[in-house]
C-alpha cells in the first residue's frame, strides 16, 4: 500500500547527512564534554563548534545559545525563568490564547504561584493583532510570550510590532518559532525579540534537542539545577550527537529554505484549491496568506476528525487531528475555538503538512482518498442528511 506522510509539523524524518554527522559520537567520540581529559575535550569542542555554527546562522552571538532538551524545555524556561527573574518589575505575564501546550501550561503554573496572566485573543484569522497587546500591557508586564507561528493553523504573527509594544512597556519578550525555524526566513535581531525557542526535529534534525536563545545580558531564572553546563544555568549532561545533530540540520534547513519553501508552499497551494474546488463545506482554517508554506487545516463540516484520520490512515495517509500533543484528547482544539470556529466544526478539522520529501505524486493519491473518504463519511452522518433534507 502507498504511504503518505503529511504529518511533518509533528516531526520530520532525520536528515541521512545529520545522522552521518551525529554517528561518530555516539561510538567513538562518546567522551563527556565536560571531562578534562582528550576524550571530554573532543566532545566539548564538537559542541562549541555546533554552538558557533547555530550562533553565526542564526546572526547571534554563542553565549546566546542555550542547548534545551527541545521546545518544550525551551518554552518552560523562558516563561517561567522570565517571570521569576523579572518579578519585581510586577507580576503580570501576557501570552495568548492559541500558543503551544508548553507555554500554556507554563503560564497556569505561574497563575497557581500568584501571577496575573492575561491570555490575549486572536481574530477570526488566528492573528494576534497588536492592538489586543497595547490594551492588555500595563506597567506590571514583566513579560510577553507570542509564538511566531502557530502549530495548528500555521499563522505566522506581527511579531515585530508586538515585541515594540513589550519593549516599550519595559516587558521582555519571546517567541516559541519551533514551527517557524527552517521554514520560513527568521531574523531574531530584525525581530527584536529577547528569547526564542526552537526544537531540531522540526527541521530534519533529531528528537529531544532544542535551544532557547537569550539575548546577552538577559538571566531568566535557572530551570534545571546541577552541573556546570550551559554556563550553569542548566544542568545535566550535554547530549553530544544532538546538539551536532541540530547544528548540521540548521544549517541544511537555512541553505535549502528558499527551494524547501517553493516547493513546499507549490504543493500546499495546489492541495487547497483542489480541495475547496472539489469538496463543499470545508472551512479553510487560519489566515490565507500569513501563513507557514506547509500547513493547511480544513474543517470538513458534518463529520468527526477523528473519523476521516482514521480511515485516511487506513490508506497509509498520516495527516493529524488538532496538535500531535492534544491527540488522546477528545476536546476540540483550543486555537480553532479562539478563533471562533464552532465546536462542531472544530471537532471535523484536520491538519495537513508537506515537507520537502513530499511529491505531485503524494499529494493527487491524498486528494483522491480524501474527497472518496468525507464522500462516504457523509453519506453515513445524520447531521449531513438533516441539513440535505432541510435543504431540499
Ligand atoms: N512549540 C510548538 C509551537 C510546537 O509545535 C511544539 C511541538 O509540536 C513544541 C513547542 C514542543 O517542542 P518539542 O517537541 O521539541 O518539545
Amino acid at each position: 500500500m502507498k504511504r503518505v506522510y503529511l504529518d511533518y509539523s509533528a516531526t520530520t524524518p532525520l536528515s541521512p547527512s545529520v545522522l552521518s554527522e551525529m554517528l561518530p559520537y555516539f561510538t567513538e567520540q562518546f567522551g563527556n564534554a565536560n571531562s578534562m581529559h582528550a576524550f571530554g575535550q573532543e566532545g566539548a569542542y564538537a559542541v562549541d563548534g555546533a554552538r558557533r555554527k547555530i550562533a553565526e546562522l542564526l546572526g547571534v552571538k554563542p553565549t546566546e545559545i542555550y542547548f534545551t532538551s527541545g521546545g518544550t524545555e525551551a518554552d518552560n524556561w523562558a516563561l517561567k525563568g522570565g517571570a521569576h527573574a523579572y518579578k519585581s518589575k510586577g507580576k503580570h505575564v501576557i501570552t495568548s490564547k492559541i500558543e503551544h501546550a508548553a507555554i500554556l501550561s507554563s503560564a497556569a503554573q505561574l497563575e497557581a504561584e500568584g501571577y496575573k496572566v492575561t491570555y490575549l485573543p486572536c481574530d477570526e484569522h488566528g492573528i494576534i493583532r497588536p492592538e489586543y497587546l497595547e490594551e492588555a500591557i500595563t506597567d506590571d508586564t514583566s513579560i510577553v510570550s507570542i509564538m511566531l507561528a502557530n502549530n495548528e493553523i500555521g499563522t505566522v504573527q506581527p511579531i515585530k510590532e508586538l515585541c515594540e509594544i513589550a519593549h516599550r512597556h519595559g516587558a521582555l519578550f519571546h517567541t516559541d518559532a519551533v514551527q517557524a525555524l527552517g521554514s520560513i526566513p527568521v531574523s531574531i535581531l530584525d525581530l527584536g525579540v529577547d528569547m526564542m525557542s526552537f526544537s531540531a526535529h522540526k527541521f530534519y534534525g533529531p528528537k529531544g534537542i532544542g535551544v532557547l536563545y537569550v539575548k546577552g545580558g538577559i538571566k531568566p531564572d535557572k530551570l534545571i539545577a546541577g552541573g556546570h553546563q550551559e554556563r550553569t544555568r542548566r544542568g545535566g549532561t550535554t547530549n553530544v550527537p544532538a546538539v551536532v545533530g541540530l547544528a548540521k540540520a540548521l544549517e541544511e534547513a537555512i541553505e535549502g529554505l528558499e527551494a524547501n519553501y517553493n516547493h513546499i508552499k507549490g504543493l500546499r497551494d495546489y492541495f487547497v484549491q483542489e480541495v475547496e474546488k472539489n469538496i463543499p463545506f470545508v472551512v479553510y482554517n487560519g489566515h490565507r496568506d500569513s501563513r507557514l508554506p506547509q500547513n493547511a487545516n480544513f474543517a470538513f463540516e458534518f463529520i468527526e476528525g477523528e473519523s476521516l484520520l482514521l480511515t485516511l490512515d487506513l490508506s497509509g495517509i498520516a495527516c493529524s487531528s488538532g496538535s500531535a500533543c492534544s491527540s488522546g484528547s477528545l476536546e476540540p482544539s483550543h486555537v480553532l475555538l479562539a478563533t471562533g470556529l464552532p465546536i462542531e466544526k472544530a471537532h471535523g478539522s484536520i491538519r495537513f503538512s508537506f515537507g520537502k520529501d513530499t511529491t505531485k505524486e503524494d499529494v493527487d493519491y491524498v486528494l483522491e482518498t480524501l474527497i472518496g473518504a468525507v464522500k462516504r463519511l457523509r453519506a453515513m452522518s445524520p447531521l449531513y442528511a438533516e441539513y440535505i433534507g432541510g435543504n431540499k
